[in-house]
């Protein structure tokens, strides 16, 4: 099948039978959901731009498997510039929908588990890695939009798995048959998991062997018997469900999306299993996928950084303030801290190596420095904005006000900027402010850049790991002249 276009993807979700939860009630057609169409068009938007000729060659790419040309969020990298092309196209559809486009999970789940299983076959003569090449031979020739699933629910994070007093805090295996595996427990915080195909299901932590339950990888479509989501609400989520709502949305069309989502003893055949209690390959697979997810950030954050910077240069058009010295040093201030942000992302694609299978990986140490840096840099860009914007960008009226045959005129006169522009477009950028800062865009840009991909403690865990502090030891001692 050819590259589908956004359209396509979208007719495409209507036809599976998704379990959606939404503010406590079953959805039943969740593509024209006010609250996740928003998400929806994101991914379109994945879709969208592989037709573009203009970003066709960062857009798409071709299989290794088919030798079919393929949208390159369904791609295994096969070179170091396969790595660059990959951050360069998330910063361009960063910059095309100034949210999170939910796709990257998928192709990193696929890039970590395809090495991952290589080895497991090594070791143990499984058939995980061919059966795995049959999977994303399907995904790519179908052009889906996979779940790359990671993270449990956790419980007590002071104990493992298996010791945890409820069982399903993490997924697991409940039973094994001849036909398959019957799979319980959830993902938490699953990125574009209601916009998914399918899910594809990842450990989320290192595991002893007490913990082989527990290691397991596998794919199963979004609409699998027992398997159901619940939406994550997002700041100012319910404006979305306001009568005309437009200018209070700030990003009208587009979003980013998490939900839990829950199995309920699923069956999982064996050609869907990638994994089955070889626990010493869960930590393997986790790091690459969050490494291969690090560096994903190194490229969606900065394309929305490139908008709010571009935002916050508006307002200040906007107030009669971009001639100030302090105004432009703030606006050269976010585009360095973004810029930065991108040197890493390109830096640890650059510098990234070819694994057993032959995929390419990032360079570990590069990219969890890339992420450490992202959970900073997004907040004192947000700061600048906000600093840049003023404090109008909360404290406005609604659109109803502005728009009210009684007090419109009022909030027109009294919130009106420079007089070349109209009042609506000031409201409208700063309310677009709002948005990526502290409204439903800022799960994407703000919080997200701090936990998703993992934590700050967890790329530390990873640098003093890679950093290799002894090689530094010893060249100190060698120039210092130091013989022990
Ligand atoms: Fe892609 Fe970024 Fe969203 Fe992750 S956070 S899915 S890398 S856009
Ligand atoms: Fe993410």
């Amino acid at each position: 099948m050819a590259l589908m276009t956004g359209e396509q993807y979208i007719e495409s979700l209507r036809k599976l039978k998704t379990k959606v939860y939404v503010f406590g009630e079953r959805v039943e057609n969740f593509v024209d959901h006010p609250i996740i169409r928003p998400s929806i068009n994101s991914v379109a938007m994945t879709y969208d731009l592989a037709h573009d000729k203009e970003y066709e060659d960062l857009m798409t790419a071709t299989s290794n498997l088919t030798g079919n040309k393929v949208n390159r969020f369904c791609h295994l990298h096969q070179s170091t510039e396969d790595l660059v092309k990959k951050v360069k196209m998330q910063r361009l559809l960063g910059q095309k929908t100034a949210s999170c486009f939910q796709r990257c999970v998928g192709m990193d789940a696929f890039n970590a588990i395809w090495s991952t299983t290589y080895e497991v076959d090594k070791k143990y003569g499984t058939k995980y890695h061919e059966r795995f090449r049959k999977y994303l031979e399907y995904v790519q020739e179908n052009d889906l939009t996979v779940d790359g699933a990671m993270t449990d629910p956790k419980g007590d994070r002071s104990l493992s798995p298996s010791e945890q007093k409820d069982p399903d805090m993490y997924v697991h295996i409940v039973e094994k048959r001849a036909d398959g595996i019957i799979v319980r427990g959830a993902k938490a915080h699953q990125t574009g998991s209601i916009n998914s195909h399918d899910h594809l299901i990842m450990p989320t932590i290192a595991m002893k062997e007490a913990d082989k339950a527990y290691a397991v990888s596998f794919a199963v479509p979004s609409d699998a018997e027992g398997v159901y989501m619940i939406y994550g609400r997002q700041s100012c989520d319910t404006r979305k469900l306001e009568k005309d709502a437009d200018v209070d949305l700030g990003n009208k069309n587009f979003g980013g999306q998490e939900a839990l989502v829950v199995f309920d003893d699923v069956f999982v055949p064996w050609d869907m299993v990638f994994l089955c209690e070889e626990y010493e390959f869960a930590g393997i697979m986790v790091e690459r996928f969050a490494g291969y997810h690090r560096q994903s950030y190194g490229g969606c954050k900065v394309g929305v950084g490139d908008v709010l910077i571009g935002a916050a240069a508006v307002a200040a058009d906007y107030n009669g303030v971009s001639k100030a010295n302090h105004i432009k040093d703030k606006l050269i201030e976010m585009t360095h801290l973004n810029e930065t942000l991108y040197c890493c992302g390109i830096a640890c694609s650059a510098e990234g190596d070819k694994t057993e299978a032959g995929n390419y990986q990032i360079d570990m140490l590069l990219a969890n420095v890339c992420k450490q840096n992202v959970t900073r840099f997004p907040y004192e860009i947000t700061r600048l904005a906000e600093d840049i914007a003023g404090g109008l960008m909360v404290t406005m009226p609604s659109q109803a006000d502005f728009r009210s045959s009684e007090i419109g005129e009022v909030c027109n006169k009294y919130f009106k900027g420079v007089d070349s522009v109209s009042t609506e477009n000031r409201m409208r950028i700063l309310r677009f402010i709002e948005n990526m800062c502290l409204g439903s865009s800022a799960v994407g840009y703000r919080t997200e850049s701090m936990h998703g991909a993992g934590s700050p403690q967890a790329q530390r865990i990873m640098i003093a790991r890679q950093g290799n502090l002894q090689a530094k030891k010893d060249m100190a001692k060698k120039i210092a002249g130091i013989k022990e």
